[in-house]
């Protein structure tokens, strides 16, 4: 989103990192800015503030929004509290609107220009990256669709240009930490999806995380790696064990688990979809699922879990601290 700002930003903060945080700052500050000298070097100390301490990241996941229950409001304010936090780096979690997976192409394109409107609204100019959720594929669900699967903008490509993705899955780094955004949702028969990464996503996986050995790193995918949330209120006890479905967890969990244990980098696994907060630490990852910024669909909390995002410092050392942040929405009665 906003790509001019968040280019500046970006150039700004990038000569700072290369000439080190703390007094350099301003006047690396001054010359990577096209403004003038006195406002430059005032935010210099606001990103010298921030840069002298660990980078911090907001994963703001789940967003849902449509045009009911003041969800555009409810996204606009938890966009502004986040700013409040001065993050380096937003990363959103996939489910940005309501639905497009059953959606026409009406209904998504109005979603859609909420989203939009919405952060280019918000008092934030940072940088922003963007994560696909199930229900931000259009029209998987061809019959209450509407569509045929051969329009232009069908499956994840509506998504990919709203926000100016190329493709689904990527990875940057930023301060001294990688990051590696996941493409977790694939197609399972003719109306559902399952939690997985294609043959093609994971060979990526394992040559990105190859060559970025030295930097902790940090994995963001919508559905999660490794999660204990759908267990938690099934409600029978069965002696042959419970069904897990496919949709709630990444069914090839063991081959990116082990992949993992072999690149001890790997310290964080952010995830969403679940609308529950929930962190199991295995093997050497923090496997944290973050409740949603809708909560129960703007219907007020999810289970035990109120609407919020993950706050997250993370240090130049792999160690971190994460704390899951309401940002004070009451939902509509
Ligand atoms: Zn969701």
């Amino acid at each position: 989103m906003r790509r001019m700002e968040e280019n500046q930003t970006l150039s700004r903060r990038e000569a700072i990192a290369a000439f080190g945080a703390g007094a350099l700052g301003v006047s690396a500050a001054v010359l990577a800015s096209p403004r003038p000298a006195r406002a430059a070097a005032t935010r210099a100390l606001d990103a010298g503030a921030s840069r002298s301490g660990p980078l911090r990241l907001i994963h703001m996941t789940d967003t849902h929004v449509q045009p009911e229950r003041k969800a555009y409001d409810g996204l606009l304010a938890c966009i502004n509290h986040a700013a409040s936090q001065k993050p380096d780096l937003i990363i959103t979690g996939g489910d940005l609107i309501m639905d497009s997976f059953e959606a026409t192409e009406k209904r998504t394109t109005e979603q859609w220009d909420l989203f939009t409107r919405a952060w280019k609204s918000a008092g934030y100019t940072g940088d922003v990256r963007h994560t696909l959720g199930n229900h931000d594929i259009w029209g998987w669900n061809k019959k209450k669709s509407q569509t045929r699967g051969d329009e232009a903008r069908w499956g994840k490509q509506w998504a990919l240009d709203n926000l100016h993705m190329d493709r689904a899955w990527h990875a940057f780094d930023k301060g001294a930490w990688h990051f590696v955004v996941l493409d977790s949702v694939q197609p399972d028969g003719d109306t559902g999806y399952i939690g997985r990464l294609q043959d093609e996503q994971f060979e990526w996986l394992t040559a990105d995380l190859a060559a970025n050995r030295t930097k902790p790193t940090c994995i963001v995918s919508h559905i999660s790696i490794l999660t204990a949330t759908p267990l938690i209120d099934m409600k029978d006890k069965p002696r042959e064990g419970w069904k897990v479905s496919g949709g709630v967890v990444m069914t090839d969990m063991a081959r990116i688990i082990k992949l993992f244990g072999e690149n001890p980098q790997v310290k964080l696994a952010l995830s969403g979809h679940m609308h529950r907060n929930e962190r199991i630490d295995y093997r050497g990852v923090s496997y944290i699922c973050d409740g949603a910024v809708s909560g129960n669909w703007w219907k007020g909390a999810h289970y035990e879990c109120t609407e919020g995002y993950g706050l997250l410092d993370l240090h130049d050392d792999g160690a971190f601290t994460h704390t899951y942040t309401n940002y004070g929405w009451k939902a509509e009665a």
